[in-house]
């Protein structure tokens, strides 16, 4: 994994907790939010990062006001930044209506391209 964080306790955090859980896209997100947090005092313990409902959710043992206010910020940040290549994106239902997903206009019609594709393949097996 790419340095996203400048702290080696919040480069350890991102291999161990965000790798695999949500799209690159959000990697230099989560990477200044760690920063941020560990500057606010923040004592590096997580429970989870994750995706949901195409925000960013990071849910720690415990904060001050300040370290909750960071969360929160980088939350409304992740709504409009895309998950899979970090450029400028919105919040939308996915093709299909499914799920709700952040993505810019290009991420976009790749997911588009690839759902209809696996529509099709469903459509045409034979049993
Ligand atoms: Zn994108």
């Amino acid at each position: 994994m790419d340095v996203y964080s400048q702290n080696p306790t919040g480069q350890a955090i991102m291999e161990k907790w965000v790798e695999g859980s949500v799209g690159p896209g959000w990697y230099p997100l989560i990477g200044k939010l760690i920063d941020e947090l560990l500057c606010a005092g923040w004592d590096g313990q997580i429970t989870q990062i994750k995706e949901k409902f195409g925000s960013l959710r990071a849910y720690i043992g415990y904060g001050s006001d300040e370290i909750y206010h960071i969360i929160d910020k980088y939350h409304a940040l992740s709504v409009h930044t895309c998950e899979d290549c970090g450029k400028p994106g919105r919040n939308k239902t996915s093709p299909g209506g499914y799920w709700l997903h952040t993505l810019c206009a290009s991420c976009r019609r790749k997911e588009t391209i690839k759902r209809k594709r696996w529509m099709n393949e469903r459509a045409n097996r034979c049993c």
